[in-house]
């Protein structure tokens, strides 16, 4: 067991918790990150819409932001948490292997899992041929035959967006979307193309997409295929210390609240990136890593002003020194004398 009681303790090490953790470090906190190695981009080659990063592999993001942690003094393991629990001082992380650690503060910064349809060869071209967010995607397959699979009500909205980069968009209903009278006008509208019946395969020749197949047996061609995936915060951690997820208000998945500063509703504990927002990026999951930093550090601050306050006055609370003072000086515990103003020197006696 590791008994060194750290500031913070940050579990997972993606854009988020990197983040918070060089802010927390650069603040002269001690920081232990414990990091499982499954970022949720992983599969794709490169992480886009990132200012000066454009194009980077996510692993290499990843590996510049664990060195810029350890420049700072904090310590970065791999592990996987597996549950947390409050102690009189702060909270202890469980490891999977068994493994102890604790702090005066958590922060929870997992990610999220996306859970993809059962469709055969859909996995395998995740992150590749099969995308879901144009802003990551878009401009790589701008003019192609794009198709969009139909998962749920928000697979009109993705095929509208996506017809920003392409004027080929094939929708397929997957026997799961039925669109409302307006939507079909707005589909036709755009000419989205749109296919009945439900999928049977994503197919593809040498790892690259090549089309779609129904259960029915008619095959299309297409090049990219954009899936709104169910997006599931990873909480279990939050979880085990009385958090609960909560629907988004769009229906795309779950996630933890938390206030601007990254704090939940379970003190001392805080949560950042794509676990308490589904919708940020990578860029956005860093930034809001440095907000929970700082406000992680605030929080700090706050208690051990309130030691220090406590501390100076031993046994004694500020109220009761000024009220022993009142007593024992009058007037005078101000620097007057009794009866007198300002300046004119202490009472006649
Ligand atoms: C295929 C794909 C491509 C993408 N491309 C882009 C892109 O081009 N540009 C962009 O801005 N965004 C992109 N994204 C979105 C991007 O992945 C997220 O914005 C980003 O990963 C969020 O960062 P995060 O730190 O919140 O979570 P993550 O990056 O998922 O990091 C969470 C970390 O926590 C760890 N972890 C989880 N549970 C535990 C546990 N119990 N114990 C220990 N460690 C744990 C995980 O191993 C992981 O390392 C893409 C997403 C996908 C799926």
């Amino acid at each position: 067991m590791d008994t060194t009681r750290y500031d913070v303790v940050i579990v997972g090490g993606g854009a988020a918790g990197l983040s918070a953790a060089t802010t927390l470090g650069r603040a002269l906190r001690s920081v232990l990150v414990i990091d499982s190695g499954t970022p949720r981009n992983a599969p794709a080659a490169g992480i886009h819409g990132y200012l000066s990063r454009d194009g980077m592999n996510p692993g290499e993001l990843l590996s510049i932001g664990r060195s810029e942690v350890l420049s700072y003094g904090g310590t970065v393991i791999d592990g996987d948490a597996v549950s947390a629990r409050r102690t009189p001082d702060g909270f202890e992380v469980i490891l999977g292997d068994a493994r102890r650690f604790s702090g005066r503060r958590l922060l929870v910064a997992t990610g999220l899992a996306d859970e993809l349809p059962p469709i055969d060869g859909l996995r395998e071209q995740w992150g590749k041929g099969v995308v879901h967010c144009p802003y990551c995607h878009g401009w790589e397959i701008r003019g192609q035959r794009i198709g969009v699979l139909g998962t749920g009500p928000l697979s009109v909205h993705q095929a509208l967006l996506f017809r920003q980069w392409s004027r080929e968009i094939t929708l397929f209903l997957n026997d799961t979307l039925e669109p409302t009278d307006e939507e079909w006008e707005k589909l036709a509208g755009r000419s989205v193309t749109v296919v009945d019946g439900a999928v049977a395969s994503v197919d593809a020749v040498d790892g690259v997409l090549t089309g779609i197949t129904l259960r029915q047996g008619s095959s299309f061609d297409v090049q990219a295929l954009a899936v709104g995936t169910r997006m599931e915060a990873r909480s279990a951690l939050l979880e085990s210390l009385g958090l609960s997820s909560q629907v988004h208000p769009s229906g795309a998945g779950r996630f933890i609240e938390t206030d601007a500063m990254g704090a939940t509703a379970v003190r001392g504990v805080f949560a950042a990136g794509n676990v308490s927002n589904l919708m940020a990026q990578v860029i956005t999951a860093a930034a809001e890593g440095v907000m929970t930093g700082a406000g992680i550090n605030a929080d700090l601050i706050e208690e051990e002003t309130r030691w220090a306050v406590d501390g100076h006055f031993g046994p004694f609370s500020a109220a009761s020194e000024a009220a022993v003072s009142k007593i024992l000086l009058g007037i005078r515990r101000h620097g007057l004398g009794d009866g007198q103003t300002a300046g004119m020197g202490p009472a006649a006696t």
